[in-house]
């Protein structure tokens, strides 16, 4: 069985030191390894932005795709093939911004892959811009008298668009990103985990200390029951989205591939699909 080295690479990470990233990059490693993958049966698919670079500081298969297109890639790997892990990957601005389409639909589709986003409330890769997720008021080049928008709710988007698995974590507990990533890969259906990933660079007010000071951790509540959505989303507004652990988890409904006839294995195993020769000289 595979341990976390094995999921890690000779691939230096360019993240500026003490950024967020580094944590869920150690955390994809440490779950995986924890549920018994190799990294023959991981794939990871992300976006564009300084979080983006994660597939390829990964020991598995990956794709470091277009702007806010790493589900949709993610989707088509796991349709092309179902005995993959598959994990997409991106920041707050590929996801929720530019992505924010596809986020929705897949959510909805329901396809049994994990999506995790850095979310660090800023465009980092691009040097300092508002995002979706930037607080009101928030000063960057982009907004120099502060934002006038309303901040997205990914985890309020997420229920509301049928989500069967909504979780949030911080980059600063390894151990609960790390098991929140295990429970996510072993669920039967879209998994969003939104982390609070800080930009240490760019972003000076959102840092640990500001997450540390913020965060209501889902411990405080041990009556607290995950399959409730109306409890969930009554909790997400209540704490002002500020809320980590497994916020939400429906375990009845089937993944899109387990419902779509023509996705079933014994479908799949009925179609031709090698290209006759004659095609390949098209190509
Ligand atoms: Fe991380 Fe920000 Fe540096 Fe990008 S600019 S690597 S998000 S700290
Ligand atoms: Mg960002």
């Amino acid at each position: 069985m595979a341990t976390f080295k094995e999921f890690r690479n000779n691939v230096k990470p360019n993240w500026c030191p003490g950024c967020g990233d580094f944590t869920v990059q150690a955390s994809i490693q440490r779950a995986a390894a924890n549920v018994g993958l190799e990294p023959e049966q991981l794939a990871v698919i992300s976006g564009i932005g300084c979080s983006g670079r994660i597939s390829g500081y990964i020991n598995a298969y990956g794709l470091h795709g277009i702007h806010g297109r790493a589900l949709p890639i993610a989707q088509g790997v796991k349709l092309a093939n179902r005995e993959l892990t598959v994990i997409a990957s991106g920041g707050d601005g590929d996801g929720f911004a530019i992505g924010m389409g596809h986020t929705v639909h897949a959510i909805r589709r329901n396809l049994d892959i994990t999506y995790i986003v850095m979310d660090n409330q800023i465009y980092g890769l691009t040097k300092g811009q508002t995002s979706p997720r930037s607080a009101e008021g928030f000063k960057t080049k982009s907004t120099p008298e502060g934002s006038i928008e309303t901040t997205l709710s990914p985890l309020e988007i997420a229920l509301s668009a049928g989500a069967t698995f909504v979780a949030q974590s911080f980059s600063s507990d390894l151990k609960q990103l790390t098991s929140l990533i295990e429970q996510a890969i072993q669920h039967k259906g879209f998994s969003l985990i939104n982390v609070f990933s800080p930009c240490v660079t760019f972003n000076k007010v959102n840092t640990y200390d500001w997450f540390k000071e913020n965060i209501v951790n889902l411990e405080q509540f041990p009556d607290y029951d995950p399959g409730n959505r109306i409890a969930a989303m009554t909790k997400i507004m209540e704490t002002n989205g500020m809320l980590t652990g497994l916020i939400y988890q429906d375990t009845t409904r089937k993944s899109y591939e387990d419902m779509a006839v023509g996705f079933k294995p014994e479908a799949l195993a009925k179609q031709d699909l090698t290209l006759p020769e004659a095609e390949f000289d098209k190509l």
